[in-house]
Formats: structure tokens, C-alpha cells, sequence
């Protein structure tokens, strides 16, 4: 665990700042700022993590640097203050690459907090921190925020802002960072341009989303891993079928802008670049013997939508095709890496870090069960594969989903057993418009292992983990329409090291 960040310090712009380094302000040359993006670091490991920036002085015009490549300098130190740097380079902003840059840093020690920062074009960049993953053999506690679902046209990042203050060693983002589309009842701000399907267009809806100085702020407290879902390319795509684009070559095309937009502005290292269409993004991450982390890709593989053939996935139906068990959520091949990872000798807590809800949610009424096809709800011979891979395994198994704009935890079963063999958490929006209070209700009625469900805060979740047990928490913002909203606990919730199952703490 570590302390809450100064945000001003990190921010860095301020008095502070200049006073300390005279040769440098934001303002480049011709008074451009090229850090209109901040700065963000990912993928912790134990002796290393990687560094992210954009040069972009004209954010929302395609950045407005031109072809020529850029140097950009970089340091790491040891302190705030910048007076012990351990390590420091170059790196090669290209045009190719949006002129991002992700340093990939080894040789560094576990478990520790290092600071970092770039200068290019006569600018320096804003200050981030960032945390190494604990010895492989070290048995830490770690404390993680979990977040998902910020359509920016729909609120402010007021969630953000009460993340940046936490002591967290990483947040994972679980999937629609940005919006392809605008949708939802009021807006308190807007996209610029329409649906987004060139690679200049994706690039300016994400320096869109990170212009916020509230994601920025996450950004800069603490190393990320993020995965998508689905609105970072299209809204219910599968694989290579968008119900918006009727060809698969042309929304391939479309994937493939769509993904090379999301690596240059991701904090994660030169093996996620996409080649073409495809891009491999999931992966484990270890935090020694506490923590097992598998970030899972549950968009670009997966079988397409059952019982809806080319329509979108958002009405509530139920057909035997769904049941079929060559139907896969994750692909075969990242399914069959998962499993042989999961035969590992595991960590105390394994965590499933995926876009969206895995427990069974019959929304349906009266006699007629009915199921939202683009969840889990359209795979469910994946998910008890998914669940038979966790029963019986020692250590602890935790599934952290987002997508369903709501809170929910759930005991998780195999079908027609009563042990519980993980423990579910879906930790709301950032922003993004949840479902009716009655539909909430409804489900909990009908689905006695779904524990726990709220849908009308916005928020983020964060998670606790020792020897002892898991701690969560729920965040709520009072008013996601208000830039400094007031953000407080909405439930808290344990898991007892040995015994899955949700129990409710005090709200
Ligand atoms: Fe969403
Ligand atoms: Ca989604």
C-alpha cells in the first residue's frame, strides 16, 4: 500500500515546478504545450513497468506535430523532487505511432515507488508516479481500483478524482475507455465528429477522453493494465462482426484503426501493438505470492452473438443456440492458456479481470426466462468451463467485470451445484447511464446468487488483499454532472481467505 499522491505536485505545472526547473515551463516551442495528454505508466513488474506519453500541441487536430519524428527524454527518480534519477534515456516519438512513446524500463526494484517525467520540443511534461509489483516470492498486501464505462459526453470524472487521492498500488481498467458513439439521456459535454472509424478519427476521440485533468490525474498516481471492450471499437461487436458494418473485411478495417488508436494511448509495452486486426493483450500479472492478475480479452475472439444472427445483441431473449458448447467467450486459444495458467500453483487471491458480468442474469418475466446475449449469458458453456477450472484449485478465486453500467456481487457456481466456487464484484460506470432501478430489482429477485446490485450511482470499485481476506469497496459519485462532485463508500464488502462467497459490510 502506499500513501495518497500530492495531485498538485503531480500535476506539476504549478509554482512549484517552475521554480525548481527555470529552463523549462508546459509552454514548448512557439508556446505549444505537447503534454496536453499527461503521462501514465502500466504493466508493473516486479523489476520493471513502462512509461507512456503523447506529444499532441494540437490534441483534437490529429496532434499537430506532421511526419517528422520527435526525441523525447525521459527520466525516473527515486524522489518527488527529481534530486536522485536512477535511470534516464530517449525514446523516438514517431508520426507512425501518433507520436506516442512507451518505455519499456527493466532493472528496477520491487515493490517500490519511482517518479518519472519527459522533456521534447523545449517542454517538460507533468511529474507521474508510478509502483513496481512486489518479489516474486514476497506475500504484500495489494490495493487496486477497478473502473470501466466513462462515456465523457454523459459526466464529469469526478470518479477519477477520488481515485487519484486513494493509496493504491495499480488500477485495472476493465473496458469502454472511450465511446465510439454518443448515446444516453443528457449530456454535459460532447464528442467532437461522429462515430469514429478511421484511425485519425479514433486517435482524436482518446486525446478527447484524456484532455480530462481528472483521468489525467489517475493516470499520473499509479501504474495501470487495462483491456477493452467493446466501445472502444464498435458498440456488441464480436470478433469480426459489428451489427453497425454489414461487411467483416470493412469492420476488420475498422478493428484494426480502432486498435492501433488504443496501443498508442495505452500505457503497455511493444508486444500489444497490433498487427493488422489483431492485437494480443491479455496476459498474467503476478504481485508475488498475493496476487495472481489475469487481464482477459473478451471482445476480439469470442463467438458471435446467439439466437440474433446480424442484429445487435441488446434485446432480452433465450434460444438453445446459445447452449451450444463449441460457443467460446475468450477464443480457443487464449481459453487453453488460461486453463494451463490456471493449473499453476497459484497465488493466494487469483483475480479474473475481464470486461463484464460472468454470473448467470435472467432478466427475464413471469414464466419466460430471457438473456442479454452479448454477456455471459450467450456463452454459458464457456463459463462453466471457465468455472470447472476454478473449483477445486487451491488459493482464492475473485471475478472483477464492468460493462453492465451497474454494481453487483455475486456468489458464483457451477450449474446445479450449491458450492460457491469464486466471488464476484462488477464495480459500476465512471459515467456511463445505468439501468432502471425496477430492472435491478428484478434481477435480484430472480437470481438468488446475484447478492448485491445498485444501479443508480456511477463509480468505481476498489479491492483490498491480504492473508486474511479481500476487502471491497464501492464507490459512489453523487452527481457524475458535477465536475467536483462529492464521491463516498456505497457498500463494502468481504471475502474471507478460504471461503468464496460475498459478505455485505456496513455501506
Ligand atoms: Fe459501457
Ligand atoms: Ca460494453
Amino acid at each position: 500500500m502506499s500513501p495518497p499522491l500530492s495531485r498538485r505536485r503531480v500535476l506539476g505545472a504549478g509554482v512549484a515546478a517552475a521554480l525548481a526547473l527555470p529552463a523549462f515551463g508546459s509552454r514548448g516551442q512557439g508556446g505549444r504545450d505537447p503534454f496536453t495528454l499527461g503521462v501514465a505508466s502500466g504493466c508493473p513488474r516486479p523489476d520493471g513497468v513502462v512509461l507512456w506519453t503523447r506529444l499532441a500541441p494540437e490534441p483534437l487536430q490529429g496532434g499537430g506535430l506532421g511526419e517528422a519524428p520527435v526525441a523525447v527524454a525521459w527520466e525516473l527518480a527515486d524522489d518527488e523532487q527529481f534530486g536522485r534519477i536512477v535511470a534516464r534515456g530517449t525514446a523516438q516519438a514517431t508520426a507512425g505511432d501518433a507520436h506516442s512513446v512507451h518505455v519499456e524500463l527493466t532493472g528496477l526494484e520491487p515493490a517500490r515507488h519511482y517518479w518519472y517525467r519527459f522533456t521534447a520540443l523545449g517542454a517538460r511534461s507533468p511529474a507521474g508516479r508510478t509502483r513496481t509489483a512486489p518479489a516474486a516470492q514476497a506475500m504484500a498486501p495489494v490495493r487496486f481500483a477497478f473502473a470501466s464505462c466513462q462515456q465523457y459526453e454523459q459526466g464529469y470524472y469526478a470518479a477519477y478524482r477520488d481515485m487519484a487521492a486513494q493509496p493504491l498500488d495499480l488500477v485495472v481498467h476493465l473496458g469502454d475507455y472511450i465511446y465510439e458513439s454518443s448515446w444516453g439521456a443528457r449530456f454535459v459535454r460532447r464528442h467532437e465528429g461522429g462515430i469514429p472509424t478511421q484511425l485519425a478519427e479514433f486517435r482524436d476521440r482518446y486525446a478527447l477522453y484524456k484532455s480530462d485533468p481528472d483521468l489525467q490525474a489517475a493516470h499520473a498516481a499509479c501504474p495501470w493494465l487495462a483491456v477493452w471492450d467493446d466501445h472502444e471499437v464498435a458498440n456488441d461487436y464480436t470478433d469480426d462482426v459489428s451489427p453497425r458494418t454489414a461487411d467483416p473485411a470493412q469492420f476488420l478495417a475498422i478493428r484494426a484503426a480502432a486498435y492501433q488508436a488504443w496501443y498508442e494511448h495505452m500505457p503497455v509495452p511493444a508486444s500489444m501493438r497490433p498487427r493488422g486486426p489483431h492485437a494480443r493483450i491479455h496476459g498474467r500479472w503476478r504481485f508475488g505470492q498475493m496476487l495472481d492478475l489475469f487481464m482477459l480479452d473478451g471482445r476480439q475472439y469470442r463467438s458471435h452473438h446467439a439466437c440474433l444472427p446480424g442484429r445487435s445483441a441488446s434485446p432480452l431473449v433465450d434460444c438453445s443456440d446459445r447452449l451450444d458448447p463449441s460457443r467460446t467467450f475468450f477464443g480457443a486459444a487464449q481459453e487453453a492458456w488460461l486453463e494451463a495458467q490456471l493449473a499453476v500453483a497459484p497465488a493466494r487471491w487469483t483475480v479474473l479481470a475481464q470486461p463484464t458480468l460472468l454470473a448467470t442474469a435472467d432478466r427475464g418475466a413471469g414464466l419466460q426466462p430471457a438473456y442479454w446475449m452479448d454477456g455471459w449469458d450467450g456463452y454459458p458453456a464457456a463459463r462453466e468451463r471457465l468455472l470447472g477450472a476454478l473449483a477445486g484449485r487451491p488459493g482464492n478465486a475473485l471475478v472483477i467485470g464492468g460493462d453492465v453500467h451497474a454494481f453487483w456481487a455475486a456468489d458464483l457456481r457451477r450449474a446445479g451445484q450449491d458450492a460457491v466456487v469464486a466471488t464476484e464484484f462488477v464495480g459500476g460506470a465512471i459515467t456511463s447511464e445505468g439501468p432502471s432501478a425496477a430492472s435491478v430489482a428484478a434481477m435480484l429477485a430472480r437470481n438468488p446468487h446475484l447478492r448485491y446490485g445498485h444501479a443508480d450511482r456511477r463509480g468505481y470499485a476498489m479491492m483490498a488483499l491480504d492473508r486474511r481476506g479481500c476487502d471491497v469497496e464501492f464507490r459512489a459519485v453523487d452527481d457524475e454532472k458535477d465536475r467536483a462532485s462529492a464521491v463516498r463508500t456505497l457498500q463494502r464488502f468481504a471475502v474471507a481467505d478460504g471461503a468464496p462467497g460475498v459478505h455485505l459490510g456496513a455501506s
